[in-house]
């Protein structure tokens, strides 16, 4: 194998990685002109001032995170072989976790494979690249896709903005097979999703569980599924006997599905094209109330310089929320954005519900379900956060 370049770290540098963290920074790195001249994404060894091998890596000159380890050896190859290998170990997990092919399959470091989410609807695999040293190594991923599952579809949802950030471009289309509507099982219940044009992979796998929870609580029940997306909760919710259930969506694709999802699983939804903030004010005014209430906003902080805007937006949505929530009733507050901790998201969820006056417990703190496993030295991670409160 031909040599591959070496980065080296700096003197004392490493800590995190040390102990076993699968990231480098760049400021850890002897960023020298030989370094600042390779190709972003080009696989390299990574060793300590000490000569201490660091594993095997790739390497991107641009970005704050400079490498994400591979594997914990220098020269490993990473080939087909080791994709195999990898994929193997992610598809083992999902399989004792679930009985049906629908899941997340690689959830990036959670998985060992940085840069790279797949999700799997029974057949179709859709891939979502975000680093450049992922991207130049889609041959041998999909080689191992075809060993590992041969599926019908692959589709490559390659337009995540952060891939700009890497100096990638934007772009969605199939690699193998065709991409559209698909169905896609989940708790028992019968979604539809667009893989091509949806949100994401087309949908959001990790709110299985929180889904499953409200829906225990939904029999006989009304419940509001505010930033319903394409139903995820509101349908499960009508599957299990909620006497009402009314969706809320700015996007008029997603409430279509809902439409369609609510046909097929023979369930009764009222889809409410609105932006959410508008339409729990109105409701307030006119004194509509829930027995739940559901709010899975998309991400308020998107970045770091968005903290105090967005932990404002979420405690203003815990207070519209809780004053949609009926007498003894139950308020869901979800934030998907891993730059607001989870105590903060937490204190401005309760902070916003008692503004209202109401007496509040916090019943449930839940994350994304087991099919988005963390890497066990990148706890800050796991981005979702899920908080369900009993209102008096
Ligand atoms: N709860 C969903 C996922 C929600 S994703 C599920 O279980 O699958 C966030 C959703 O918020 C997206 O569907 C997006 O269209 C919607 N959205 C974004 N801004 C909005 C706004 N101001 N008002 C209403 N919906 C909004």
């Amino acid at each position: 194998m031909k040599k591959r370049p070496i980065i080296a770290l700096k003197p004392r540098e490493g800590r995190k990685a040390r102990a076993g963290a699968p990231w480098i920074f760049s400021n850890e790195v002897a960023m020298d002109a030989a370094a600042k001249a390779l190709t972003p994404g080009q696989l390299v060894d990574v060793k300590g001032d000490d000569g201490q091998d660091f594993g095997t890596g790739y390497f991107n000159p641009k970005s704050l995170i400079a490498v994400r380890l591979l594997s914990r050896e220098c020269g490993s190859a990473v080939d087909a072989a080791f994709f195999t290998q990898h994929l193997t170990r992610a598809l083992k997990l999902r399989q004792t976790l679930y009985d049906k092919p629908f899941y997340r399959l690689v959830h990036a470091e959670g998985d060992g494979l940085p840069g790279l989410t797949i999700d799997r609807f029974g057949e179709t695999l859709v891939l979502q690249i975000t680093t450049a040293g992922m991207e130049s190594l889609l041959t041998p991923l999909t080689m191992a896709l075809e060993t590992v599952l041969s599926p019908q579809s692959i589709v490559l949802r390659n337009d995540a903005p952060a891939r700009s950030l890497e100096g990638l471009e934007l772009y969605v289309r199939a690699e193998k097979g065709a991409m559209g509507r698909i169905a896609v099982e989940e708790n028992g219940a019968r979604y539809f999703a667009d893989l091509g044009q949806g949100q994401k992979t087309g949908w959001y796998y990790d709110q299985r569980d929180n889904r499953a929870f409200i829906a225990g609580l939904a029999k006989g029940k009304s419940v509001l599924d505010a930033y319903s997306y394409t139903g995820g909760f509101g349908i499960l919710a009508a599957r299990a006997g909620a006497s009402e259930v009314m969706c809320v969506d700015s996007s008029a694709p997603a409430l279509t599905l809902v439409e369609e999802s609510a046909a097929a699983n023979k369930a009764s939804i009222r889809a409410v094209k609105g932006d959410v903030f508008e339409e729990l004010e109105r409701l307030s005014a006119q004194k509509e109330v829930f027995d739940i209430v559901v709010a899975d906003p998309p991400p308020f902080v998107k970045s770091k310089k968005d903290l105090e805007p967005g932990a404002k937006a979420y405690r203003k949505l815990a207070r519209l929320g809780a004053a949609v929530t009926a007498k003894g009733g139950m308020l869901l507050l979800a934030s998907c954005s891993h730059n607001i901790p989870a105590d903060r998201f937490a204190s401005e969820c309760g902070a916003g519900i008692l503004r209202t006056g109401r007496k509040a417990s916090l019943i449930r703190a839940a994350g994304a379900g087991p099919d988005h496993p963390v890497h066990p030295m990148l706890p800050e991670s796991a981005y979702l956060k899920s908080l369900v409160f009993a209102l008096d």
